[in-house]
């Protein structure tokens, strides 16, 4: 089971993703954590690289395939071929949200990447009937940027990102529900608005209805 979690920064993933995995491991279940950008040393140094330096949407969009294709080469497909459960703090949905619907960058061209990289082998592109990697769930931290911006304001020092003025989160936000919308059989929207109890509660729901808790 591959499960990722998305939403714009100060939407809560983290803390959730944390308890998820501790709920999941008391349930028996091998759990391996993982983020993007990131998850392997060489994506990692990717993502220092997007984070920090200035350049183009084109090049942004391509380290950010880059590192996935080795996130999932060397971390997400070895653990489930081995039966461990694999806990993604986003994946590409983000890219589609944050390079697509954030920076401008061309939709349809974030869906060729997208074909190239998550074909399902050896960095081949997939031929028409091949089928992509996708998670199999994908827990979407919903919540208003004017919110979301709060909540950061009080946590943490802002990187490139999440220095960015609310209408930029609004344009993610919007990418994110376009994106979403496309994949209702593994969206699980997760009202963010609501008390972090209420929050943790639906994402054990969501858990639970898949069988894994
Ligand atoms: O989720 P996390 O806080 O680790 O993300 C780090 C930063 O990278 C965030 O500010 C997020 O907005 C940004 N990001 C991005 N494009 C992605 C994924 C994350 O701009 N595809």
């Amino acid at each position: 089971h591959f499960i990722s979690f998305e939403g714009i920064d100060g939407a809560g993933k983290s803390t959730h993703i944390a308890a998820l995995a501790d709920a999941l491991r008391a349930a028996g279940h091998t759990v391996v954590l993982t983020r993007e950008p990131g998850g392997t040393p060489l994506a990692e140094r990717l993502r220092e690289l997007v984070l920090h330096e200035a350049m183009s949407p084109l090049t942004e969009a391509l380290l950010m395939f880059a590192a996935r294709r080795d996130h999932l080469d060397t971390v997400i497909e070895p653990a489930l071929a081995s039966g461990s459960l694999v806990l993604c703090d986003r994946f590409t949905d983000a890219t589609f949200a944050y390079q697509g619907a954030g920076r401008g960058f061309d939709w349809d061209t974030l869906a060729q990447l997208e074909r190239m990289v998550q074909a399902s082998r050896d960095g081949v592109a997939a031929d028409g009937g091949a089928a992509l990697r996708q998670p199999d769930v994908t827990l979407w931290f919903d919540l208003s940027p004017h919110e979301a911006a709060q909540r950061l304001a009080k946590a943490r020092v802002p990187d490139r990102f999440e220095s960015q003025p609310e209408a930029f989160f609004d344009a993610v936000r919007s990418g994110y529900a376009r994106r979403m919308a496309a994949a209702p059989q593994r969206v699980v929207r997760i009202d963010s608005d609501q008390p972090r109890a209420q929050v943790r509660e639906q994402v054990l729901r969501a858990a639970q209805q898949r069988q894994l808790l």
